[in-house]
């Protein structure tokens, strides 16, 4: 027999709950939480549309991964704990190879979390799934945009610039095991889930890096009415990023490229200068790589210097979808 939309939620979406927050997940027409006092709930949604998101050939256990992470990088990005999830999925029609391995990663990934699947849709279409994450956070401790000042020291998580050389390698079809940690950066980023939250004990300030440095960077800038030099040799990259540079590019890094394709999923937050003792001490309790790349500054402009100290012209904008 045929499997009709609610045999699919049954089968493939409904997962045991393990928080006591949750007061009713799927099966009635909303779901009920409980928001302790004192505490902040932070709401973020993303979609990831196939063919624009993540290539059409994508894994389901990718597609499940990324499209969960790039809403935690959010709730990251703020401070905040995930709690809840809601998943919103249009599919073209019923593959239940396909739907058991997307649903399998899901799973995996939302209890590694602790996150409750708490409601979703489901729906007939071209491929593209919608995740709306819930977090919570003490409303002491937050971080947001509009926070930072100048003389503030700006600092990225992990390294820039490895899922855009990813798309390269997916797209053009090369061949070079070397690369492959791009391409792994391209579908499984890992969310800075634990350090966002910890951040907040120094930083007041962060975004996430999903369209490009210089656009998210910018965000930060506008929201908070001020500019900021940035040192481009002070940029992190990956080995494998660096590579591709060196043997594919005539050795010439394209920061173009570098900062404005996005798809980073890393944080870039600002701090005092004299908290830089404590941002390394934290990174290094997180085994996570953080690199300090300019200061805040009192003019409206974002300026980015190379090495002999000459202003680069960064001239792409960020990933824009019109
Ligand atoms: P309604 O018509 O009342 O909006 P639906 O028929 O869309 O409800 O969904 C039935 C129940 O299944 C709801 O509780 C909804 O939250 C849940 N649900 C639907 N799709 C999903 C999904 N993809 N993942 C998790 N829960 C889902
Ligand atoms: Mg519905």
């Amino acid at each position: 027999m045929s499997k009709n939309e609610f045999d699919i939620i049954e089968k493939y979406f409904t997962f045991p709950v393990n928080r006591n927050d949750v007061v009713l997940a799927g099966g009635d027409d909303c779901a009920m939480v409980t928001v302790a006092e004192g505490e902040l709930l932070l709401v973020t949604t993303d979609t990831l549309v196939s063919g624009i998101h993540f290539p059409e050939k994508t894994s389901p256990q990718d597609i499940a991964y990324k499209s969960v992470m790039v809403n935690l990088s959010d709730l990251a990005a703020m401070g905040a704990r995930p709690a809840w999830l809601t998943l919103a999925i249009t599919m073209p029609d019923i593959d239940e190879q396909w739907l058991a391995s997307f649903s399998g990663e899901l799973s995996s990934v939302l209890s590694q979390f602790n996150i409750a699947l708490i409601g979703g849709d489901t729906t007939k279409g071209p491929l593209s799934i919608t995740i709306q994450a819930m977090g919570l956070c003490d409303s002491d401790k937050t971080l947001r945009r509009d926070t930072a000042r100048p003389g503030d020291k700006i600092f990225v998580t992990g390294s820039l610039g490895a899922a855009a050389v990813g798309l390269l390698v997916v797209q053009n079809g090369i061949e070079d095991k070397v690369l492959q940690p791009c391409v792994d950066d391209l579908n499984r980023p890992r969310a800075r889930v634990e350090f966002g939250q910890a951040l907040t004990e120094y930083s007041s300030c962060a975004i996430d890096v999903s369209d490009g440095l210089i656009a998210d960077l910018g965000h930060i800038l506008k929201a908070s009415d001020r500019g900021a030099i940035i040192k481009l040799s002070e940029i992190p990259l990956s080995s494998a990023t660096a590579y591709y540079y060196k043997h594919y590019n005539d050795q010439l890094i394209d920061w173009d490229m570098v900062l404005t394709r996005g798809d980073d999923y890393e944080l870039c937050f600002t701090a005092s200068a004299d908290r830089v003792p404590e941002i390394y001490k934290l990174a290094e309790k997180h085994k996570l790589e953080v690199s300090c790349i300019g200061e805040i500054s009192e003019s409206n402009e974002l300026v980015c210097l190379d090495g002999d100290g000459n202003t680069v012209d960064i001239s792409a904008t960020g990933f824009r979808h019109f």
